[in-house]
């Protein structure tokens, strides 16, 4: 059994430390917390050990009744740590988890040096015995997951536009927003950050902030080798794991409606890890095919996270990495 322990128990961190908790190969030590808060509680009733990771605030758990480890001396006793701290802060904790040689994975909102940066299905071998993997964030995995299944014809040229959310729906500090928010800044990070998983020279992205907090949309444009039939391609992305196909003619029109099908389909939190690509919307004019997906950024990460546990330890190979992960999560 891998022993893991999840540092940062966020919007992520809760997620991966159920999809941890789920694999038969791997035992959850406990998760780490700054502060005894209503998701605390819910984990401690869970039966999750919980660790604080900032010495002084233990006194604070303590007043609320909590019996709570230090976090430095859990981490002894772990194989892995994942760590699902806000952004920069990974990069803090990677001298800790450093001096006591300890493995980790990382989110997409650290530096892109920090580790591998990981897409299962796309890199997965370039991950296998690496101490340190960057899961890349949600945009970049689902640009990757779609771009990756592509790559048999060519891919010559990219453009994406990516509408994001603003907001997280648990964020009361960034949203509501009652605007639409470009990023000036073209190409947008992610077309730089696709390149440390994927081979692809030509790439352009455009991002723009919408006021909405439950996916995002991307506009994808890409330039093949040659001229393709729009069924080559939807067999193509039928064909590929964690990828989707979702049509407007069955009453899939928005993401609220996409949202609404990960409920119906009994998902944890109402969690879609796919990608969701609108099969209505895949469309070739000459070289060029033009296609519309939709990212579920509380979760579409949380495959990635477990799959690279099984890469950094070198215990299975892609395949039957992806396999286990996704009969776990109920991914078809
Ligand atoms: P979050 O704010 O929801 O969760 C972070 C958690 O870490 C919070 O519970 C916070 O209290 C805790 N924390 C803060 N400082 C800590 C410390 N020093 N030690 C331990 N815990 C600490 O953040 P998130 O959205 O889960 O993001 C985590 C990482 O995942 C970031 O790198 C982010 O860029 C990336 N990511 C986020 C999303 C998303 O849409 N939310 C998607 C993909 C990747």
């Amino acid at each position: 059994m891998v022993r893991i322990l999840v540092n940062g128990y966020g919007t992520i961190g809760k997620r991966v430390a159920d999809a941890v908790s789920l694999q038969k190969d791997f035992e959850l030590i406990g998760i780490a917390k700054t502060k005894p808060d209503f998701e605390a509680k819910l984990a401690i009733e869970k039966g999750y050990s919980i660790f604080c990771s900032i010495d002084k605030n233990i006194d604070l758990f303590k007043k609320e009744g909590l019996d709570v480890g230090k976090l430095e001396e859990a981490l002894d006793d772990v194989d892995v740590v994942i760590d699902g701290t806000p952004d920069g802060i990974g990069a803090q904790n990677k001298i800790m988890y450093q001096k006591i040689k300890k493995k980790a994975i990382f989110e997409g909102g650290e530096e892109a040096d920090i580790g591998v940066s990981f897409v299962a299905q796309c890199n997965y071998d370039k991950a296998i015995n690496a101490p340190y993997i960057r899961c890349v964030s949600c945009n970049t995995t689902g640009l990757c997951r779609t771009l990756g299944a592509l790559q048999g014809f060519g891919i010559e040229k990219v453009s994406a536009t990516l509408i994001r959310r603003s907001a997280d729906p648990n964020d009361i500090k960034t949203g509501p927003i009652n605007a639409l928010v470009p990023d000036v800044e073209i190409p947008s990070h992610h077309a730089e950050d696709v390149q440390t998983v994927l081979p692809i020279s030509n790439i352009m992205t455009i991002a723009i902030k919408a006021p909405t907090t439950l996916m995002h949309v991307h506009s994808l444009t890409v330039e093949l080798n040659e001229k393709q039939n729009e069924d080559t391609i939807i067999d193509t992305f039928k064909n590929t794991t964690r990828i989707r196909l979702v049509n407007v003619k069955d009453g899939i029109k928005s993401t609220a409606h996409i949202m609404e099908s990960a409920r119906d389909m009994g998902r944890k939190r109402g969690d879609m890890y796919e990608i969701c690509i609108w099969q209505d919307s895949i469309k070739i004019k000459g070289n060029t095919l033009y296609y519309l997906q939709a990212i579920h950024q509380e979760s579409n990460v949380v495959p990635e996270n477990i799959d690279a546990v099984r890469a950094m330890l070198n215990l299975d190979s892609r395949d039957e990495s992806i396999k286990k992960t996704n009969k776990s999560l109920g991914i078809i």
